[in-house]
């Protein structure tokens, strides 16, 4: 029997450090236990992983992101390096490989192209101990094709790989009501409309996405029929419970 696909998306707001010193070796460390765990229980797992540019800000001991285009390409370019080792230092431990594939928009939109990724990724499942790792090919993708930070590309993604699940993970627990309405989590979206009123257009330091694009991202997923979350990267290690048990702090966003 086919195995169920889970994609998680994570941002760099999750994997790096907000002094801005790199890579959070803690987050690095519950995410890893997070993908064994699903693993163990005979889940297929692709991530979506940003970090690369937030990752050589710190390295080079930049402040403020830049602007430029090209800048923020050769960041990524020393930042992916920088991630992949990290990916692979927590998963071999265990036995477990790293597999790195860099994508842009138009590879997704070519349907030659997007058939050999999905037969590329079939063939990496088929390794019981590979893990998949997606991040956009920085170093091509220029501004106005660009996925931003990834939560288009996971939810292309997903859908493209027949995935079901998808699980955007932030730094909060999940979308969050207005601050005059005390931001409180909401456990369930079922009216897109409703849910974009709570929005505010903050991002992290070093982060692009924001909440805007994981629900919109989410609700496309859904749509397609996917079982789709929003919820918190730093506090993952009880991911099981949330999307297959009772625990309720994440946001389901579930439209159709
Ligand atoms: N793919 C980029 C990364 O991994 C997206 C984020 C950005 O533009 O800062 O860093």
């Amino acid at each position: 029997m086919k195995k169920e696909c889970i994609v998680i998306k994570l941002g760099t707001g999750v994997l790096t450090q907000k002094s801005g010193a790199g890579l959070d070796p803690i987050a690095l460390l519950q995410i890893t236990a997070t993908i064994i765990d699903l693993k163990q229980r005979d889940k297929d797992v692709i991530l979506v992983s940003s970090g690369a540019v937030g990752t050589a800000l710190s390295e080079f001991g930049i402040t403020e992101r830049p602007t430029e285009i090209t800048e923020l390409q050769s960041l990524a370019a020393v930042g992916q390096a920088r991630l992949m080792h990290a990916y692979h230092a927590q998963l071999s431990p265990y036995g477990y490989h790293a597999a790195q594939i860099l994508l842009t928009y138009s590879d997704l939109e070519s349907s030659d192209r997007q058939e050999r990724i999905l037969r590329t990724l079939k063939a990496l499942l088929k390794r019981e101990k590979v893990i998949p790792i997606i991040n956009e090919n920085d170093t091509v993708a220029v501004e106005e094709l660009r996925f931003g930070d990834n939560d288009a590309l996971s939810s292309k993604i997903a859908i493209a790989c027949g995935a079901s699940k998808l699980v955007l993970l932030t730094t909060v627990d999940g979308l969050l009501t207005s601050k005059a309405e005390g931001q409180t989590l909401i456990e369930e979206v079922t009216n897109l409309e409703e849910a974009r009123k709570h929005i505010t257009t903050e991002t992290g330091t070093f982060s692009v996405g924001g909440m805007a694009s994981k629900l919109e991202a989410a609700a496309l997923a859904s749509a397609a029929g996917i079982e789709t979350y929003i919820t918190h990267g730093k506090h993952c290690a009880d991911l099981w419970d949330k999307i297959y048990g009772t625990n309720r702090r994440r946001t389901r966003v579930n439209v159709h």
